[in-house]
């Protein structure tokens, strides 16, 4: 089986989408995603959802979701494990990984918004770069995938 590592912010769930949201709701606010519940209540990126529950069921992969925490929001490690048990069911979180170093994990895919930074650019599989031109959302990932 092969090991996929899915990204959480802006892979899985909308972050930017929340954030301009909160911005222009109050545009004095500096760190939104620092507010009580920001995590917890992305909304999911289209497809995402579907596909993550496809891996899971299919025989070739084996997923797990690969996000780097917010590290001056301690509320986000938490939040995010709420996210993961009410868009994907209890039995995914433990397959939720917050880890802030992604080079450090074992895998064949890695699907991520961000290439560098976090320490994608170490990650030793394939690095699907979602958003980006040839991967511009998840029919295309699941294509690439073959499911
Ligand atoms: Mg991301």
């Amino acid at each position: 089986m092969k090991i996929v590592y899915v990204d959480m912010d802006d892979t899985l769930c909308d972050f930017s989408g929340a954030y301009l949201k909160a911005l222009s709701n109050n545009p004095s606010i500096r760190y939104p995603q620092s507010q009580y519940r920001f995590f917890a209540d992305l909304q999911p990126i289209d497809g995402a959802i579907e596909t993550v529950s496809d891996l899971i069921r299919s025989d070739e992969y084996d997923p797990f979701i690969l996000s780097a925490p917010s590290t001056r929001n301690p509320l986000s490690y938490a939040e995010k494990r709420e996210w993961v048990e009410a868009h994907l069911g209890y039995d995914f979180c433990k397959r939720l990984i917050l880890c802030a170093y992604k080079g450090l994990l074992k895998g064949d895919v890695l699907i991520d918004d961000n290439i560098e930074g976090k320490g994608q650019e170490y990650f030793e599989g394939e690095l699907i770069h979602f958003g980006s031109d040839a991967f511009p959302d998840w029919v295309a990932v699941r294509r690439s995938l073959g499911i």
